[in-house]
């Protein structure tokens, strides 16, 4: 392990040697108490995360799992996608990849998703479900979630589904407060889990929709989570060393107080933003939709990117990202969710500072 870099791309992120101590807890079966009691114990923390009274399903699988299953749980219509970056944007693909009439809200890469825009499309008429990345990874923007929801609830019988893959446990994301429908997050970004699992927080009138498609299938049918929920386990065989390391971050984060959590987060990427200024570079996200959990760097000195995160990695064992998708090359993505610091995160940029001037 130690020889390989650590890492400070966007998800996977770096994680903690208690989590992969507690992945090496012993194998039990999922049909019998130990699984109950571990599945069990990891929800009163999961829920309190996530402020929310309802059950947090554990999905194995990553989230395009949970994502493709919202979708094929909730889409009797159509389903309006909104589209501000790669993840958003591949979210239109998959739905039509699952049979669904879809439609979109696109804007540019680097943009936020606004609630003005939102009621435009709706006013189409014809939408049961809408999909929205809270935070999009790709772009850096955060979207503003609470004021899209409202503009969504102008409209009947509109189930909201929203991505907080890389915002859970960094932000508040209260459930149960925004009255979304479906949240869902995987595990490797800010919750800081090795991948392969991702959670699922449904609501009842989600839980009626889906009951009404039968063609929903089986592997992420929320009706299955739900039953085998009341039993304390899950439909079909969960990853069981990742939900003993979920239990251990839950408690992680617990004893870290859910204030400080954010608080941290904030204060890492005010850090990562002052180097960024401090070099002259640039925000690709707009201010006031600025991610709390990344930072994606707008090549404005177009530097060498890849020569640039290459020697940061020969020279110092530290990997950041060179963007993604289309935006490779001209952005780079330096993440602070999970468990860093301002110590850490320090660390980093000093080592960015170090290797930045032969680019320059
Ligand atoms: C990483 C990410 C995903 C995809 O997650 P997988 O684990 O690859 O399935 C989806 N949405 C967002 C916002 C992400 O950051």
């Amino acid at each position: 392990m130690s020889t390989k870099p650590k890492l400070f791309s966007p998800g996977p992120v770096d994680v903690a040697k208690e989590t992969y101590e507690a992945m090496c807890s012993p194998a039990i079966g999922h049909r019998g108490k130990d699984f109950e009691e571990l599945y069990a114990s990891v929800q009163p923390g999961l829920q309190e995360v996530a402020k929310t009274t309802r059950p947090v399903f554990l999905n194995t699988a990553s989230a395009w799992g949970a994502m493709e299953g919202a979708i094929r749980n909730l889409t009797q219509k159509k389903v309006l996608n909104l589209c501000c970056g790669a993840f958003s944007d591949k979210w239109y693909d998959v739905s039509l990849r699952c049979g669904k009439e879809a439609d979109k809200v696109q804007v540019e890469w680097g943009e936020a998703i606004t609630p003005e825009l939102v009621r435009e499309k709706l006013s189409e008429g014809g939408f049961d479900t809408v999909t929205l990345a809270h935070n999009e990874t790709s772009t850096g923007v955060l979207n503003p979630l609470a004021d899209i929801v409202k503009a969504i609830r102008e409209f009947d019988d509109i189930m909201i589904v929203v991505d907080t893959v890389s915002s859970f446990s960094a932000v508040p994301t209260p459930f149960d407060e925004l009255g979304v429908d479906v949240l869902l997050c995987g595990v490797q970004k800010a919750l800081a889990l090795p991948p392969g699992l991702s959670l699922m927080i449904v609501s009842e009138a989600a839980l009626e929709r889906c009951k009404k498609l039968p063609d929903r299938g089986y592997y992420f049918d929320y009706n299955e989570f739900e039953k085998n929920h009341l039993k304390n386990n899950t439909p079909s065989t969960p990853a069981i060393p990742q939900i003993y390391a979920l239990r251990e971050r839950v408690d992680f984060m617990l004893s870290e107080g859910l204030e400080k959590r954010y608080a941290r987060h904030a204060a890492t990427n005010a850090l990562t933003h002052g180097w960024v200024a401090k070099h002259g570079f640039e925000n690709f996200a707009p201010k006031g939709y600025q991610s709390k959990t990344l930072t994606c760097v707008k090549n404005n000195l177009e530097i060498d990117v890849p020569g640039f995160i290459k020697a940061v990695r020969a020279k110092h064992n530290l990997l950041i990202n060179g963007g993604y998708g289309k935006i490779k090359g001209l952005t780079f993505r330096i993440s602070n969710m999970g468990n860093e610091t301002l110590e850490t995160q320090q660390e980093l940029l000093d080592a960015l500072d170090d290797v930045i001037p032969d680019f320059l």
